[in-house]
């Protein structure tokens, strides 16, 4: 087999036109700021999309989590002092399998993140192991809750546990706009929501985010602090640290354009899931898992290899090595193979415990074990699913351009690797 003359990407932007003509739009009316129509529209249609009152549109998801972070801070312990975080000094527990845009802010606002375990049945923070963490530490009122892949876990009883200890919740639907729990949007479930329109996102603005809720003076107080903080005054008066965080009209545009077509994505992206699933159904392998009662919106599809069939494969901070055995593989041997054929795939987010950056951060399992500062378990056994799904898991070439006869040959070099 040759490789491939096209990059198969992981997940790439698809235009259909209607970008061009929302930023031309801009362009031509000259409301090339932060002020504008499309930015509006993006606005309407992000809190109709996922079904809350207000979004805010900011210039990415990452933003718009700092402003939930600093909402949560100020609402649960105060206003802070100039120079100081609204999270000072506070632990947050945090989803540990997920990018650490999710959780960075939290450190922005002087805040610890404490991570939690993943679940198995999900690939998403476990509910059992955020129990535990509130036996732990009972004063804790904050979680961080990150969607992985656009597959949702069990946010519905996370609200639960949240709810019960009187913590209030942070929902990162950054991967997982469109997707569903209950029948209710992600993105709809937190306290405080973001979601992003990054480039390799289900849809895309080249860059972008909004801060959804459903608390008007919330939704104000974002676009004012995404616009320096400024007060109503003739001068540049102001009482608060503000930030230039506010979504361009232009971007909101190529958003705006975008969002007739999020539904179109989420059927090419369930239908690549689906192929996966079918050309794969007799290898020793599992694919994200879909929990009852959700729907995904497939943003990347990923698997895992099934213990018995893992060739020896080690990995330190910027290396990995494998020993290649028949009928075994890893997923460094199939990423590198993919490369060869001059497709994308992506080993599963590193675990946030396994960072260089919070490898010292307390991390706590399902079965209440609890990982300090000493990198030692010094609490119960010693379980660490993150890790696991990690060293067996990769994620797939998910791009929704890619044809039914590429994603063909990709299963057939995948295949090959099981050899
Ligand atoms: C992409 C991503 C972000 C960051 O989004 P930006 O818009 O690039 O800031 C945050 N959290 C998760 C889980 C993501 O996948």
């Amino acid at each position: 087999m040759k490789p491939f003359k096209n990059k198969v990407w992981l997940s790439s932007p698809t235009m259909h036109g209607d970008e061009l003509k929302w930023m031309t739009d801009a362009y031509k009316k000259n409301w090339m700021s932060t002020v504008g129509e499309n930015i509006n529209e993006v606005e309407r249609i992000a809190a109709k999309k996922a079904e809350v009152k207000y979004a805010v549109a900011l210039c990415n998801c990452t933003s718009a989590l700092h402003l939930c972070c600093k909402f949560a801070g100020e609402k649960l312990y105060g206003k802070p002092m100039i120079g100081h975080g609204a999270l000072e000094g506070k632990r947050v527990f945090c989803s540990d399998m997920t990018f650490a845009a999710t959780l960075n802010p939290v450190v922005y606002e002087g805040g610890i993140p404490v991570f939690i375990d993943t679940e198995e049945e999900s690939w998403n923070m476990d509910p059992v192991a955020l129990e535990k963490a509130f036996e732990l530490y009972p004063d804790v009122k904050l979680v961080v809750y990150a969607e992985l892949y656009g597959f949702p876990g069990r946010i519905d009883l996370i609200i639960d546990i949240c709810k019960k200890h009187g913590a209030l919740l942070i929902e990162d639907a950054a991967e997982a706009m469109g997707a569903k729990v209950n029948n209710q949007e992600c993105g709809s479930y937190g306290d405080y929501s973001a979601i992003s329109y990054n480039g390799n996102k289900i849809i895309t603005g080249s860059s972008g985010g909004c801060l959804l809720t459903n608390d008007l003076e919330v939704a104000n107080k974002a676009r004012k602090w995404s616009t320096q903080a400024r007060e109503a005054a003739p001068w540049y008066q102001h009482e608060e640290v503000g930030y230039n965080y506010r979504m361009s009209n232009v971007i909101a545009g190529v958003v705006r354009g975008q969002y007739p077509y999020l539904e179109e994505h989420i059927s090419q992206k369930k239908a690549i899931y689906e192929r996966y699933k079918k050309g794969f159904k007799d290898l020793p392998i599992k694919m994200n898992p879909i929990v009852d009662n959700t729907v995904p919106n497939y943003w990347l599809s990923a698997m895992v290899i099934d213990k018995d069939y893992m060739c020896k494969q080690v990995r330190d901070d910027s290396h990995a090595l494998y020993i290649k055995e028949k009928g075994k593989t890893c997923p460094t041997e199939i990423l590198e193979t993919l490369a060869k054929y001059n497709a994308e795939g992506r080993p599963i987010w590193k675990p946030m415990h396994l960072q260089p950056m919070y490898r010292l951060n307390e991390f706590i399992g399902k079965d209440g074990s609890l990982r300090a500062k000493t990198n030692a378990y010094i609490d119960g056994s010693v379980t660490d699913i993150g890790l696991d799904i990690f060293e067996r898991g990769l994620c797939l070439p998910s791009d929704n351009k890619m044809t039914p006869e590429v994603q063909d040959k990709i299963i057939e070099i995948i295949r090959g690797c099981f050899k």
